[in-house]
């Protein structure tokens, strides 16, 4: 993969990847095309052409969009898969074996947690609360082979302290995978702080148009990468040329859309902190988060999601969503349309109640994933449904 990581974030967004080709007989595209075909014939026996052969193993539109997110994450390596699990599990069988131990963060995605808890049932994950670096310390066994994390975490938005940690995983010769689904990497760049794997669900903030599921992985590693695309092709959850274009098309607006979406969710957070139908407001760009000192040091913005807590029972903020008009009332997140959701009800429904109201996920704690629409329209749409 060509990088040159001198270039500025945008301009990687919009240029990395996709190389007009000016050789005899190809066209110029400035966008890189959808390579559909499945197979690529080769005019001498033994030489595929341009290396391409079949297109698990290999595809042109696929490694563009490869090429582009490794750019943006400051990585020699990246991998696209056909979802952000299927990049985490292609991640979890690639680098661990039978036995092997994880120390994994308390607060993860569900799925991910899912996937350790009923899944990889063959590993074995110590569940730690990861934000104080010192828990993740004590975790670590004879046995132990892999950190993840993620951060910040959904709904309640705690930090981990990323170099901390990855210091950590140095010292005991550990991987330290981390999950930047929710920053994306114009915020937050893990690899840059120490991390050795970084995972996406390309689905959320990467696409962000809510229109196409994905997965990546970035490494600097060359031995580790040597796994990942070993099992990429093994296992075979690879993103489709049509999913790779429509992420690639995606991401040329990553820088502005995150700016709006950060924007947008700082004037939320204000607006909720002042008003008396909300008891609690969770953003890390408030001073009031309790982690801001982290967050200021560690990214270079607070992201898009944000969570409230309003006074009543479940059923007063049921009735409070409902009343949205500008707000879905959805799961899922960084898309350019706000969405708004009830965790205890809807994505953390599963969780039991008893281990919801001890990590804080109360019956009227809200998830918002602002949008970058006009906030004016935001604002008044909020105000109009807590009165
Ligand atoms: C959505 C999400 C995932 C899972 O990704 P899919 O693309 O839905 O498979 C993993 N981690 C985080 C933080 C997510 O938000």
């Amino acid at each position: 993969m060509s990088i040159n990581n001198k270039q500025g974030f945008s301009t990687k967004a919009i240029h990395a990847g996709e190389k007009p080709d000016f050789r005899e007989g190809a066209t110029g595209d400035v966008v890189v095309p959808i390579h559909l075909s499945t197979t690529f014939a080769r005019a001498k026996t033994a030489v595929p052409t341009a290396g391409y052969e079949y297109t698990r193993s290999l595809n042109p539109t696929r490694r563009a969009l490869e090429t582009k997110l490794a750019a943006l994450e400051n990585a020699q390596y990246g991998l696209a898969f056909s979802s952000g699990l299927s990049a985490e599990s292609t991640v979890l069988v690639a680098l661990l074996k039978t036995g092997d131990h994880i120390i994994a963060f308390d607060d993860l995605y569900g799925g991910t947690k899912r996937l350790f808890n009923s899944v990889f049932t063959h590993y074995a994950t110590t569940f730690v609360d990861a934000t104080d670096a010192a828990n993740v310390e004590r975790a670590v066994q004879p046995n132990s082979k892999l950190i993840w994390i993620e951060t910040p975490t959904n709904p309640l938005l705690k930090l981990a302290d990323i170099r901390a940690i990855a210091d950590i995983a140095q010292r005991h010769n550990l991987i330290l995978v981390v999950d930047n689904t929710f920053l994306s990497p114009y915020f937050q760049k893990p690899l840059d702080l120490g991390a050795d794997v970084v995972v996406h669900s390309t689905t959320k903030y990467i696409g962000g148009h809510s229109d196409v599921l994905g997965g990546a992985v970035l490494t600097n590693d060359s031995g580790l990468y040597e796994k990942l695309q070993y099992h990429q092709n093994a296992i075979g959850a690879v993103l489709a040329p049509f999913d790779s274009y429509l992420a690639l098309r995606g991401i040329k607006t990553l820088a502005l859309r995150m700016e709006r979406h950060a924007q947008n969710a700082l004037a939320i957070a204000q607006y909720l902190e002042k008003h008396p139908k909300v008891t609690r407001v969770i953003y890390p760009a408030l001073t009031s988060h309790p982690q801001y000192e982290l967050a200021q040091r560690q990214t270079t913005g607070a992201g898009g999601v944000l969570s409230f807590e309003i006074k009543g029972e479940i059923s007063d903020a049921e009735r409070f969503l409902e009343s949205l008009t500008v707000f879905s009332l959805a799961e899922s997140l960084g898309g350019v349309e706000s969405l708004i959701e009830l965790p205890s009800v809807m994505t953390h429904a599963s969780v039991d109640k008893a281990v919801r109201e001890q990590i804080g996920i109360t019956d009227t704690l809200i998830r918002v994933s602002a949008g970058v629409e006009d906030i004016d329209d935001l604002i008044a749409d909020l105000a109009q449904a807590l009165n």
